[in-house]
């Protein structure tokens, strides 16, 4: 690193952490920042870019559907594309037939052979639970409580063990509360005000946020330790255990990967169908165009995803938090307590499940804090 990095902010990693937050540092504190990622692409996990032999814009790193109520977020976010309606529509596909997902009236009355309306379905659904779970401590005692063994069993036990490769009792319950429950035919994936993808992909989306004379980029440029000398301050959105060295031991992740294929036409009819059943391999299958109805192709192409443990050097995708996980990270956070020149910010730096729009609303409060932290200082 060169001298004239000097006086100024790095920013380590090009997600919509460390980008978000050169953003407002530049606009609302005119703070010159440098934000480096050890890909060759801006964007992290949201990355996108066409596949050359269909044309198809491809989520290289797995789906990410846009969806937020925050009207903060809502609003920053069209500043930087243009956003097209879209509705998740995801399947489930198990032995006995095809269902559709999250769970509501029409997968009930489907799955059970019945022609509920929304009550008589809701106090069916609730005599299946099992009553003895009075605070579920983890994810299955929440899917029983909620939704019975029968629907546990048919569409959430397979895909989590699969998912997650351990016992769904391991995991907590705030996994499972992710997804909705609901007794009317709305079978949108997510209960979000606004549900968008950009209309030209992700990696545009941050390349337009980046866009700022006070942000430089450099890509393939691992964080080293040694750079820290040379910034007034340091922001690290990449995983914690890596920053400390692992002196603490790893924090548990899965990461996903996908065999991947092309073919004419329509493959399977819908963006995503999952596989809870246990005697299939892949968790889902996502069919990118679809993520994009406004586009025509002709081929389309096809990714199969697989779950499995993290390994030195696998990407980290979902957060374990286990209780030997959360113990580590205990002790991580308590080096990060004591750092006065670093801060840690996002998905992987503070070890937690985070969609989009919540990394979105977290950078946004961060930069505000640390604006304001900043202005005290100098003054
Ligand atoms: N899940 C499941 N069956 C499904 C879909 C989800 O059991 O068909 C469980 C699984 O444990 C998953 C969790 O619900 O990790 C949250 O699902 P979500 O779709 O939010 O996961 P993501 O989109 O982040 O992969």
């Amino acid at each position: 690193m060169g001298a004239g990095y000097q006086k100024r902010l790095l920013i380590v990693g090009a997600g919509f952490s460390g980008t978000v937050l050169a953003r407002e540092l530049a606009e609302k504190g005119d703070l010159r920042s440098l934000v480096i990622d050890a890909r060759d692409h801006i964007a992290g996990n949201c990355h996108t870019d066409r596949e050359s032999g269909t044309g198809v814009m491809v989520h290289r790193y797995g789906p990410h559907i846009f969806h937020t109520s925050n009207p903060v977020v809502w609003d920053y976010v069209q500043r930087f594309s243009e956003w097209v309606p879209f509705i998740n529509r995801v399947k489930a596909s198990i032995p006995r037939g095809v269902f559709g997902l999250p769970i509501n009236l029409h997968t009930i009355n489907q799955f059970f052979g019945k022609c509920f309306g929304p009550a008589d379905a809701k106090a069916f659904v609730q005599s299946l639970g099992d009553h003895s779970i009075r605070e579920p401590a983890n994810f299955e005692e929440q899917a029983l409580k909620f939704l019975g063994k029968d629907l546990y069993e048919a569409f959430f036990f397979g895909y989590t063990k699969k998912q997650w490769g351990c016992d769904p009792k391991d995991l907590p319950a705030s996994i499972l509360q992710r997804l909705p429950v609901r007794f009317n035919y709305e079978d949108s994936y997510y209960n979000s005000r606004w549900q968008v993808m950009p209309k030209h992909g992700y990696t545009e989306v941050i390349r337009n946020i980046l866009n700022h004379p006070l942000i430089e980029v450099k890509l393939s440029t691992p964080w080293e330790p040694a750079m820290k000398e040379e910034f007034e301050h340091v922001i690290f959105t990449g995983p914690i255990d890596q920053y400390y060295d692992y002196s603490e031991g790893r924090l548990g992740y899965r990461t996903v990967f996908w065999d991947q294929t092309e073919a004419l036409g329509d493959f399977q009819g819908n963006a995503v169908i999952n596989y809870p059943d246990l005697g299939v391999a892949h968790t889902r299958i996502h069919e990118h165009k679809h993520f994009a109805p406004w586009e025509n192709h002709e081929r389309t192409c096809v990714f199969t995803e697989f779950s499995k443990e993290t390994e030195p050097g696998d990407i980290p995708y979902y957060p374990k938090r286990l209780n030997g996980d959360r113990s580590i990270l205990s002790r991580y956070e308590a080096l990060a307590n004591e750092e006065t020149k670093v801060s840690f910010l996002g998905r992987l730096a503070t070890y937690r499940y985070l969609d989009m729009h919540q990394v979105i609303a977290e950078a946004l409060e961060f930069s505000g804090g640390f604006l304001a932290a900043n202005k005290k200082t100098s003054c």
